[in-house]
Formats: structure tokens, C-alpha cells, sequence
């Protein structure tokens, strides 16, 4: 078993329309956005980040939105939903805002159904997890997100997921439905809920699909001792990838998923302070001749 995954860091998803996305995470949810750049490898398209106060591993949602993305098509090998954990009570604030949301009750917590400006399939669950550090400029304190709580992965047999979430750390805590639910150590974005669907088509990619899910480890030193690990055990791992915020490997799961390795460091106070975080529009050096041509062609935020 592979030791130093601590559980989420971040997931990644495609949006149609970066306005209505920006309003969603940061009106709608009360998150901040915590860094406003662009996909370096396509810097005609953002890459917005949306967490905590500071954008702590473990609840940072980001986004590339592609004006021209068609629809999605849900299913298997894919992510299937995303919860953020609210404290208790919190649910009757937010259903009185979304009046029509549901609301239901899986392994023992309490749930409220949204749905993303995409579609997305979004919980809040009311959960002593916690994680960060809360931001609540927008919202009440009272019902402010506290981190991921957790995420759904929708594939259409278990076998080499549940071997792959167990060599990660995971232990299956139980089972309702067709979902598994998995947990690594501690109270930190650490549950996995593996939903085995094999009546559903295979997923194909669109507007709010989740493109990758990473999983923190502290530092590259772990990193690498995972990457090694996971190589012996016959996953086609990438070299390591500097992301300026954070290094990162990836593979490809048996479920069809990509899941990410991601290090806690260096963080989003690289670049720009903590108090202003999220508000310009930050290029790598290697994009900054293509500055005045991008901050008239992207659409403001
Ligand atoms: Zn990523």
C-alpha cells in the first residue's frame, strides 16, 4: 500500500462559458476565485481556480472554459459528482436559497443536490470534515463551504478500482446501492464513493464534464516514492510536470478516469499575495508577449 495520500487536491472540469462559471463558484458557492491564468498549453482558454481563502489543497475546484465545448454525455469512466462539506444545520439555509434542490441522506449524512451552470452534478453534505480556510466574504459563515467533502466515481465494474483506491491508501468503509464509499487517513477531503454502473453508457467529454481528479501528497520527495510505486504496479505514470502551483504526475485508471498526483507545495501565493489573489490575469513569462492580445480576447471577469 502506498503511503502519503492525504485524500482530494483538486479537480479539474470544462465549462461552457467562463462568466457564468466565475458567477456560479463565486456568488452561488461563496468560494473565491484564487487564480485567474490561462491553460498554458492553449493560452486562448482560462484556467480559473476556485477554493478556500487561499486555495488549500483539498478545496480547490478549477476550470477551463471552452466557448465552443458541446454537451456531455454522462456515464461511466468519468467523475460522476463533487461534494463540498457544510457544517450541521447548514443544509436549511441552502435549501431555503434553492428551494426545489433535493435533499436526501446517504451513509448517514445529509445531502442537498445542486446542479452546476453546466450541468454538473454538485452535493453539499453536512459533515465534520473540514478543511482550509473558510472564505466567507460572499456567504454567512454559517453556510460556508468547508473543503471538499468528497467525489463520485462513476465506473462500470469495480476490479480495478477497488485495487487501485486500496493501493492508494483507501479502505472501503461500506456500501449502499451501487456506491462504495472509501476513506484515506484522516478528515480531509478523504472519501472516495466508487458507484458501479454497469447499465450506463461510457461517459463522452463536453461542457461540465471533470477532465482529471488529483490527490495531494505533501511534498516531491512522497511524489516520487508514489510515482515509483505505482509504476511497479503497472500503471503508465507521467514524468513529473511542474504546474507552478503545485508539481504533478498522472495516469490513466482501469475505470477509464484520470486521476492526478498533486504536492501541496508550492501553493498560490507563488505569484501574487494573498490579498489579492484571483484578481489579475497572471501568464507564465513564456505567454507574457501574448498579454494585450489575451486581456482583450478573453472574456472579462
Ligand atoms: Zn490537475
Amino acid at each position: 500500500m502506498i503511503d502519503g495520500i492525504t485524500g482530494i487536491h483538486h479537480i479539474t472540469a470544462m465549462a461552457s462559458d467562463a462568466a457564468r462559471t466565475d458567477t456560479f463558484f463565486t456568488r452561488m458557492l461563496g468560494q473565491r476565485r484564487v487564480k485567474k491564468t490561462v491553460n498554458f498549453d492553449a493560452p486562448e482558454v482560462y484556467h480559473l481556480y476556485y477554493g478556500d481563502r487561499v486555495g488549500t489543497p483539498g478545496t480547490v475546484m478549477t476550470y477551463f472554459p471552452f466557448p465552443d465545448i458541446g454537451a456531455a454525455r454522462r456515464g461511466t469512466g468519468e467523475v460522476g459528482h463533487l461534494a463540498w462539506a457544510v457544517r450541521e444545520g447548514a443544509l436549511k439555509d441552502w435549501a431555503r436559497n434553492h428551494r426545489g434542490a433535493t435533499q436526501d441522506t446517504a451513509f448517514g449524512e445529509n445531502r442537498l443536490h445542486l446542479t452546476g451552470p453546466d450541468g454538473e452534478a454538485f452535493l453539499l453534505v453536512e459533515s465534520d470534515s473540514e478543511v482550509g480556510q473558510v472564505w466567507a466574504e460572499t456567504l454567512d459563515a454559517r453556510m460556508a463551504l468547508r473543503g471538499f467533502h468528497s467525489a463520485g466515481l462513476r465506473v462500470a465494474d469495480a476490479g480495478g478500482m477497488d485495487d487501485l483506491l486500496r493501493l492508494m491508501g483507501y479502505a472501503p468503509l461500506g456500501t449502499e446501492g451501487s456506491v462504495t464509499r472509501y476513506q484515506v487517513g484522516g478528515n480531509r477531503a478523504s472519501v472516495i464513493d466508487l458507484d458501479i454502473r454497469p447499465e450506463m453508457p461510457i461517459a463522452t467529454a463536453g461542457a461540465g464534464s471533470v477532465h482529471h481528479i488529483a490527490f495531494a501528497v505533501p511534498d516531491r520527495a512522497v511524489q516520487t516514492e508514489i510515482r515509483d510505486s505505482l509504476i511497479v504496479a503497472g500503471y503508465d505514470v507521467t514524468p513529473v510536470i511542474d504546474r507552478t502551483y503545485f508539481h504533478a504526475i498522472y495516469f490513466r485508471t482501469p475505470g477509464g478516469i484520470l486521476f492526478e498526483i498533486a504536492t501541496d507545495e508550492p501553493g498560490f501565493e507563488i505569484d501574487e499575495p494573498v490579498a489579492t489573489l484571483g484578481e489579475a490575469l497572471l501568464l507564465p513569462d513564456r505567454h507574457e508577449p501574448l498579454r494585450g492580445h489575451l486581456e482583450a480576447f478573453l472574456p472579462p471577469l
